[in-house]
């Protein structure tokens, strides 16, 4: 039936324990990986397991989910002012996690 609201269920993120991360770095310059290959990204996220910063899955290169592929850790967080919401890959699940100190500030996107 439309508008019927499906139960939220689902198993909760079992990834909490890869979340090294507590504080965001005060001040980042862009996607590592786009300011290496001279990319350019949309939106910047933050690996919370190893503080890499890249680019998401709006942008041309998506370096935040070949990070995700490349090393298996599970959850970024979005380093977009006011944004402090966090994902985990595996479960496909939006996370808001507490415990994490700060807010970085982040270069303009150079394709916005
Ligand atoms: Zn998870
Ligand atoms: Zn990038
Ligand atoms: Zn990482």
């Amino acid at each position: 039936m439309e508008g019927y609201a499906r139960p939220v269920a689902g198993p909760p993120c079992t990834h909490l324990d890869a979340v090294a991360v507590s504080e965001l770095p005060a001040e980042v310059d862009g996607c590592e990986d786009c300011l290496r290959t001279g990319g350019k990204w949309v939106h910047l996220r933050i690996c919370l397991t190893c503080g890499h910063v890249g680019c998401c899955d709006s942008s041309p290169n998506r370096h935040a989910t070949a990070h995700h592929h490349a090393t298996a850790h599970p959850i970024i967080r979005s380093l977009q002012p006011g944004e402090d919401w966090s994902w985990c890959y595996v479960d496909e699940v939006g996370l808001a996690i507490d415990g994490i100190a700060g807010e970085s500030r982040i270069p303009p996107s150079p394709l916005l």
